[in-house]
């Protein structure tokens, strides 16, 4: 049996190709794409100037345009958190996060990550599989069609949910293209923002073919330090993703965004800061300081609110905007993976993997 189309995962060439494919006329495909990139149709029969017939083929041929919204929180800050079912039974989780001028949707590449960070939720639940473009699409399209409802916008999207999106570069490249069609969602390059823990060999193109906005999850600039909370490290070092970024492609006026979970005497020294401000020599940058948002079961703490402003302050003094971001959401579990992992049947990879090295002094 032929599997169902990703409609949605297509670009609108694609789309083109396959509605005329059918001995459709080509308006049938520019009508088809409003519906779904415009008018944001959730099913079939919303589709009311196309032919039954046409409707028909595509009710027979077609995937569904949505996942299953498994659970829907609202946070007392108006954050949204969404957990999403997909075809396979896989969950998935999706954030939106208001702030005054405008709207952040994060979105998820990957069912799960393969890169388990032992201070992230998602890492310390495993990795599931790859998101189709599709999958990536629809949280866009299912978050900016219910937040409408409400008359709340998506503004900006950045790929910063469950999954490392450079080891799913292919289909998140594409939906990439198709939430910038100037004809669909019109979500400019600007607005979006693609979050790596700094696969190298990839960042290249994300600047070339993308031309998105690019944030590295550093969290920490010392070997050590960095091979225990982004595992990745082991493989990439901080020497390999420097010598990238000195090299990349960066669009004029723009900056390389570096995100840096605070970990209580793990990662929040003033020889931590130092070290930071050191690596970030030469490549225009904004820090961005998150809170650690703890998670039930995790050895982490965050580190206080002093130390954290005396972080910020050792990276103002060597030159470097740096903003501390608020904690959203905390209510529901808004940090990525909490509300899949309180799902009845959730289970960690491995016990006891997640606790801080010893030896790491407070500063
Ligand atoms: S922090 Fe990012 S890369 Fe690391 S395990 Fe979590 S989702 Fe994966």
């Amino acid at each position: 049996m032929t599997p169902p189309i990703p409609v949605t995962g297509l670009t609108r060439a694609e789309l083109t190709d396959l509605v005329t494919g059918w001995g459709e006329k080509p308006f049938r495909a520019r009508q088809l794409w409003s519906w779904l990139h415009v008018k944001l149709a959730r099913d079939w029969a919303a589709m009311s100037d196309l032919a039954r017939p046409f409707r028909a083929r595509l009710m027979a041929s077609c995937a569904p345009l949505r996942p299953a919204i498994r659970a829907h929180q609202v946070s007392a800050d108006g954050t949204e958190k969404w957990l999403l079912g997909l075809a396979d039974g896989q969950v998935i989780e999706t954030v939106y996060i208001p702030e005054d001028a405008r709207g952040t949707l994060c979105v998820s590449s990957q069912a799960g990550c393969s890169l388990n960070c032992p201070f992230c939720h998602t890492g310390r639940q495993g990795f599931a599989r790859n998101l189709t473009s599709a999958e990536i699409v629809e949280q866009v399209l299912l978050a900016r069609g219910e937040l409408l409802l409400r008359a709340r916008r998506v503004t900006n999207v950045v790929l910063m949910g469950m999954g490392e999106p450079l080891y799913n570069y292919d289909a998140v490249a594409r939906a990439v293209h198709i939430l910038m069609d100037d004809a669909g969602l019109a979500i400019g390059s600007r607005k979006i923002t693609l979050s790596t823990a700094g696969v190298v060999p990839r960042l290249d193109a994300v600047g070339r073919e993308l031309g998105v906005n690019l944030a590295i999850s550093l969290h920490a600039a010392r070997e050590e330090v960095r091979n225990r909370l982004v595992p990745l490290n082991r493989k990439y070092g901080l020497g390999d993703l420097r010598a990238a970024l000195l090299n990349y492609p960066l669009k004029s006026g723009r900056r390389v965004t570096w995100e840096y979970v605070l970990l209580d005497g793990v990662n929040d020294r003033l020889d931590d800061a130092r070290a930071f401000g050191a690596y970030l020599q030469g490549i225009p940058s904004k820090i961005n300081l998150i809170p650690f948002n703890p998670w039930p079961g995790t050895a982490f703490r965050p580190s206080s609110p002093e130390v954290i402003l005396r972080f910020q302050e050792a990276l103002h003094r060597q030159g470097f905007v740096t903003v501390i971001r608020d904690s959203r959401g905390a209510d529901i579990a808004a940090a990525c993976g909490q509300l899949k992992g309180q799902l009845p049947g959730a289970r960690p990879r491995s016990a006891g993997a997640e606790a801080p090295a010893s030896g790491d002094s407070t500063p």
